[in-house]
């Protein structure tokens, strides 16, 4: 019986995560696809291990302090890790956070006790983004420190040092594709850098959402971004500092429907109840795996990030007036529920 021991303190429930071979997008891919289950850690996303290395990378600088205040801009995921970490070590959270995220991540966001500054969602030029503003708010606020995860590289630190390796050990060293979408870019900055020290052969492939530039910027060259997508906290528009120097080799593009494909499939036949860019990343990871196969690679291996729990979007992806506002194609269950 594989058991694991009690941990010291709640910070060392952060990472760690399990690995699962996911059944249906192997059969798909016709070969093993693996998903690292992030909505296990404590603030059920992957977000988590940003939190703690940032904080960590900051008190280390000597720049935050007990008693301090840690500011973010965040589209909620960063904020919660945050939250979590802040309360752990006695520090207090302000985040700013555009107001069309989900209900549910405002709502854990109160309850864990940040501060919670919403601002209209505009464009990066605009001084009034999420991220101009909470850096402005963390200049003014003494005690402060701004966390930054797009161009702060203890982002990125948290996957080099953290879920690369565990990808690899629990892999056993075998593994050839890598592929996982963008926000900040930490993570596949990091996972990619730290399996090309592994072993370069492993193919780091970035899964691009529509409405985001770096599909276009790996494969042409330009930051171009084309039609948009619902998913949250992933769609990038420019190369931040976690991206600078990413080892991308191949790229994909996945739209919305696609994602959710696997968001329903993942739920209905494998009991996994996910976020959308969760489903975008298996879309990828299939696509991944099936190309490996065509040239030949013998029994490939590919692994994704299952980035966070479904549960924080019961008000959107799980509600079928929200889908059908959106567009977007309702699980024929949901419906069914709808009509009762
Ligand atoms: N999925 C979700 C749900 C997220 O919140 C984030 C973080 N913004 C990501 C994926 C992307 O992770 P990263 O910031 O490391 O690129």
């Amino acid at each position: 019986m594989n058991i694991t021991r009690p941990f010291g303190d709640t910070l060392a429930l952060i990472g760690n995560t399990p690995i699962v071979r996911l059944a249906g997008p192997s059969a798909a891919a016709g070969c093993d696809i693996y998903g690292k289950c992030e909505f296990a850690n404590p603030g059920s996303s992957v977000k988590d291990r940003a939190a703690l290395w940032m904080i960590r990378d900051a008190e280390n600088r000597g720049d935050l302090k007990p008693g301090g205040t840690v500011i973010e801009g965040t589209a909620g995921n960063t904020g919660i890790g945050i939250a979590l970490v802040a309360n752990a070590l006695g520090y207090k959270t302000i985040i700013v956070m555009p107001d069309n995220q989900s209900k549910e991540k405002m709502d854990t966001l109160r309850a864990l006790g940040a501060e919670l500054v919403l601002v209209p969602p505009t464009k990066y030029s605009d001084p009034g983004h999420f991220q101009h503003v909470s850096r402005r708010m963390a200049e003014e606020t003494p005690g402060a420190v701004w966390a930054g995860q797009f161009d702060n590289v203890a982002n990125r630190k948290a996957h080099i040092e953290g879920t690369s390796q565990e990808i690899w050990e629990q892999l056993e060293g075998r593994i050839d594709g890598f592929t996982c979408a963008a926000g900040t870019g930490g993570t596949i900055a990091g996972v990619g850098m730290g399996l090309k020290e592994k072993d370069p052969e492993i193919r780091i492939a970035l899964t691009d959402p529509h409405g985001a530039a770096l599909y276009n910027y790996y494969a042409k060259g330009v930051l171009e971004a084309e039609g948009s997508s619902v998913a949250e906290g992933i769609g990038q528009g420019r190369i931040t500092a976690n991206l600078e120097g990413a080892p991308i080799d191949t790229q994909y593009r996945i739209s919305d429907e696609e994602g959710l494909v696997w968001v329903e499939r993942l739920l209905r036949e494998e009991g996994l109840c996910l976020g959308l860019s969760s489903g975008i990343n298996v879309a990828g990871a299939v696509a991944l795996g099936k190309e490996l196969v065509a040239e030949g690679r013998p029994n490939p291996r590919v692994a994704t990030i299952l980035c966070d729990t479904g549960f924080r979007y019961l008000s959107t992806l799980y509600n079928p007036e929200w889908l059908a506002a959106k567009g977007l194609p309702s699980f024929d269950w949901l419906q069914q529920g709808a009509a009762a």
